[in-house]
C-alpha cells in the first residue's frame, strides 16, 4: 500500500513535477517513480539470496559465514519468483535447479554459451513469477 507520494522534477527529461515516487514502507522502504513525460521509470527490487550468495557476500565484507540462512518471519515479494536459465537468441529455457546453479557458476565466469549447436546465443538468468503466487 503507498504510504506516501511525491511528485518531483525528472532529473532525466527535466520536466517540471513530473516524476512521481511512491515510497512503500512495508516490509522495508521501497520506493518506485515513473516520470509521466518522458517514461523514465525505476522501483527498489527485492531478492532472495540462496546461502552461497548470502556466504559470496559475507566474504566480500570479511564476515564469518554461515551455515543456514535465519529463517524469515514473512516472505520477500522475491520469495514470489523463481530463477530459470533462458537462452538470449534461441529461447531455450532451463528450469530445473541444476541447470540454473551450473548456468550461475558460468556466468560468474563470463561465459555462458548456449549448449544448441548453430546458437551464438549465451545462457542467462531470468527471474520468473512462480506459478498460483
Ligand atoms: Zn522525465
Ligand atoms: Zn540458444
Amino acid at each position: 500500500m503507498p504510504t506516501k507520494l511525491e511528485v518531483k522534477d525528472c532529473p532525466m527529461c527535466g520536466a517540471r513535477k513530473s516524476l512521481q515516487t511512491t515510497v512503500t514502507k512495508k516490509p522495508v522502504d521501497s520506493v518506485n517513480g515513473i516520470c509521466f513525460d518522458c517514461g523514465y521509470s525505476y522501483e527498489t527490487n527485492e531478492y532472495q539470496l540462496t546461502l552461497d550468495e548470502v556466504n559470496d557476500e559475507r566474504m566480500v565484507y570479511g564476515l564469518p559465514l554461515i551455515d543456514s540462512l535465519r529463517p524469515q518471519l514473512r516472505k520477500p515479494h522475491g520469495a514470489d519468483y523463481k530463477e530459470i536459465g533462458m537462452c538470449n537468441k534461441c529461447g531455450r529455457v532451463y528450469a530445473d535447479e541444476d541447470s540454473v546453479a551450473i548456468i550461475k557458476s558460468m556466468l560468474k565466469e563470463d561465459y555462458a554459451p548456449c549448449p544448441i549447436v548453430r546458437c551464438v546465443g549465451s545462457l542467462e538468468i531470468r527471474r520468473e513469477k512462480k506459478l498460483g503466487a
